[in-house]
Formats: C-alpha cells, structure tokens, sequence
C-alpha cells in the first residue's frame, strides 16, 4: 500500500481516531461530588428491593414522608389558581406579597413574633432548598459551619458545596438530644460563622424549650455566629397523653420558634416547611422567615440560581396556612394515635424508646452491641421492615434506629407483630 489512502479509506481513519478520542475522555466530577459522605442508606435500600422482589409484603417505616393525602381546601386552591392566566409567568424571586403576608400573619398568630412580610420573609422550593443554599450565602471556602449530629444530611452536603468545613456537636441522650453549647471548643465557635439547629428535631424526635434558644441566642451574639434554625416539624406536636405506653415521652407542649427569644431576630433565621405540616412534601413549598440581612443573601443566591415557586402552588399555601386549627389538630391526632399503639407495642416487646417527643419519628436504641446497620438489616431481613440506621444521620447517630410513623394503624400493628414473632430484640 502507498502513502496515499483511498478517500474510503480517510473516513474511517477519521472515525477510528474520533471513537479513540470519545473512548479516552473521561467525565471527571468535582470534588465537591466526591467528598459527599457515602450512602448508608444503600445497603438498606438493596435488601429492601430484593425482598420486594422476591414478592414480600415489606413494611416501609423507613422514610419521613407523610402518607395522609393533602387537605381538601388547598388542593380546590390549587384548581382554582392554576387555571389563571395570571398565575402563568415567571413569579417574583422573594415570593408573591400575599404569600409573604400570609406567612407573617401565620408567625404572628402561631408563636406571637411581629414580621415585615418585605423583608423578613421569603418563599422557598420547600426548605430543603433554602437550607441546601444557605451556606453558598454566608461560607466561604474553609469556613467552619456548625451542625448537629445526628442531623439532617442537607446541613453537612450545602456547606461541602460551599467549600466550608462542617463541625458535628452530638445529640446526646444524656442532654435530652439537646447540643451542649459548652462542649464546642473556642477556636472552633471563634471561627464558625454559622450554626444548623433543628427542633423539633430530625431524627431524635426531641424538642427545645425557650431556655435552651436563649442559651443560642447568647452563644451566637458572643461568638458572631448565624442561627439557621430548621423547624420543618413545629406543628407537629402532641398533648403528652395519659396511657402507660406514652412512659417515655415528656407532657409536650407546642414547641417554640427560635425567633420568640428576645434578640433572636438579630443573630438568626428560621426555616419552616409546609411539607409535615399539611401533607405537602409533593408541592415544594416553605419560607424563612427572620434577620433581614440573612434573608437578603440568602435572596441574592436563589436570584441567580432559580426562578421562585410556580404562584397557583403560593396561593394553595396560603389556603395551608389559613386552614383552621381544627384541620391541624385531625392529622396531630392522627400521628398521635400511632405514636401510642406503636410506643405501647414496644415497651410490651421491652423495647426502649430513646425519644419520641414531637414530629412522627421514634428513636429507638439498638439492642448492646448490635449496630444500627445490623439491627436495621435484622429488622429487614426477619420481618420484612424498613427501618432507617441512625448512623445514617451522622456518627452520633449510631446505636440508634428511626422509625417514622407514615403508615396507617393496621401497618403498625402488623409490624409489631411481625417483631414478636422474630424475636427482633431477643
Ligand atoms: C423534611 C425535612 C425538611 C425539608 O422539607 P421540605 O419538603 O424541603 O420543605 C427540612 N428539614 C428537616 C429536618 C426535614 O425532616
């Protein structure tokens, strides 16, 4: 063959050489991707399909996610509200007036906090949105952020896309699942710039009174620090109840918001959700609501990265938080039916409940020297239940496992059952 090719022959020396380019690439994810903490939840979730598989009647008490359907009123709102026109375009970043008006009516009725609906208040995609983008407003590469563990994951993975560092304070048994202020070293409250709290909190059930917020409060004005408090569970809360299987939890009351302690509105902001509340975890809704200037940056980030919440779904969230408290107190009752017959099946299985004071999640302690991954994994595998591992919400986490309470009675009692007859504590 000579040096020359053939016209046929060059293509496919071209094509050759382009499918050796594309096979050589390689997609290369940034750090930020990488540095994301591995899923726990994965192993569960594998054993989990496979028993479905398989063609088992599988319990799903895993996920925080309510299985009641939304209320009536804010579905008809909906209806209504998606068929104008009106409602068509691109809605205004901070949220339409009337939502924002709704919001400060509700806060001043609910928890008795006066709010500028212009400044002090602001629509979110849900409050994991406004959570997962707080620290690109206030962190910057190397910051410190401080976060309780266990937590929420959002807190940990928004401030590793920051570039910031996150500092765990645990949730200890000992302290009611409350953080120790004191037990955060200097340096480190020196150098930390905000602070992810959550009360009622996810996933130990336990709940702040106004003593403790004050206690924040002091800490962030001594230190300078942010107060992001997630308070997606506020409404969630129960009278204390009088059978013997309410043993473990605390005659609660309604839980505070951080902004009623004095001077909280100048060192924080507060998250809320519409999702647990009124069923809505679908519709992508929430607010912040507190310090101006945090409201303002945090406004400033969603501006360049998202176009605000479709207005039909902000005028079904004013419907949500206009429903009387009637509506509120059914679906309360409703969890708290669930709370006693599954806390009473427990402690009859001699079961310890850790906590369970508000919100729809038990937390439960693993038996001595039984792993939350293991006892998740038994809970699967000999009873067909989803059951959540605690060290999947952080190290402090471990020896513990989550229950949420999404599932209606019959569930409930089938997975009490099901418990009994596996000896899943013996
Ligand atoms: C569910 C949940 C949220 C997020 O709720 P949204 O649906 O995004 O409003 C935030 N914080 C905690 C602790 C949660 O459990």
């Amino acid at each position: 063959m000579g040096l020359a090719l053939e016209v046929g022959q060059w293509y496919d020396f071209v094509r050759i050489k382009q499918l050796r380019n594309f096979l050589k690439m390689t997609i290369t994810p940034a750090n930020r991707i990488k540095d994301l903490p591995p899923y726990l939840f994965a192993a569960i979730d594998k054993m989990k399909q496979e028993a479905i598989a398989r063609g088992k009647d599988v319990i799903n008490l895993g996920i925080g996610d309510p299985d009641l359907p939304t209320p009536t009123p804010i579905i008809e709102r909906l209806q209504a509200a998606s068929a104008d026109p009106g409602n068509h375009q691109y809605p205004s970043y901070d949220g339409m007036p009337s939502f924002r008006r709704a919001v400060a009516k509700w806060v001043q009725d609910r928890f008795n906090v006066t709010l500028n609906p212009d400044n002090e208040v602001a629509t979110l995609i849900g409050s994991k949105e406004g959570i997962g983008h707080t620290p690109l407003a206030f962190i910057n590469p190397r910051d410190v952020a401080l976060m309780t563990s266990p937590g929420y994951p959002v807190y940990h993975a928004g401030t590793l896309f920051a570039g910031g560092i996150s500092y765990f304070v645990p949730l200890l048994e000992k302290n009611k699942f409350l953080p120790d202020l004191g037990s955060i070293p200097i340096e480190i409250a020196k150098a930390a710039k905000i602070f992810f709290i959550n009360y009622p909190n996810n996933p130990t059930g336990a709940v702040a009174n106004v003593a403790f917020f004050e206690s924040v409060v002091a800490f962030a004005r001594r230190y300078n620090i942010l107060i992001c408090h997630d308070a997606a569970y506020s409404e969630l809360y129960y009278d204390g109840g009088t059978t013997p299987a309410r043993g473990t939890t605390p005659a609660s009351v309604r839980p505070a918001s951080f902004l009623e302690v004095p001077g909280a509105t100048e060192v924080g902001i507060e998250f809320h959700s519409l999702s647990k509340t009124f069923n809505m975890t679908g519709w992508r809704i929430g607010f912040v609501v507190g310090n101006k200037d945090a409201v303002a940056a945090l406004l400033k980030v969603k501006s360049n990265l998202d176009s605000g919440v479709f207005q039909a779904v902000q005028e079904a969230g004013i419907a949500a938080l206009e429903l009387p408290e009637s509506q509120l107190e059914a679906i309360r009752k409703i969890y708290q039916e669930r709370k006693d017959l599954f806390i009473g099946g427990l402690n009859r299985l001699g079961l310890r409940v850790a906590s369970a004071e508000a919100g729809f999640y038990v937390w439960i302690n693993t038996p001595p020297n039984v792993t939350s991954t293991a006892f998740a994994a038994r809970f699967l595998s000999e009873a067909d239940i989803v059951v959540t591992p605690g060290n999947g919400f952080g190290e402090a986490g471990e020896g513990y496992i989550r229950v949420a309470l999404t599932c209606a009675e019959e569930r409930l009692v089938e997975a009490l059952r099901r418990m009994e007859k596996a000896k899943i504590f013996g």
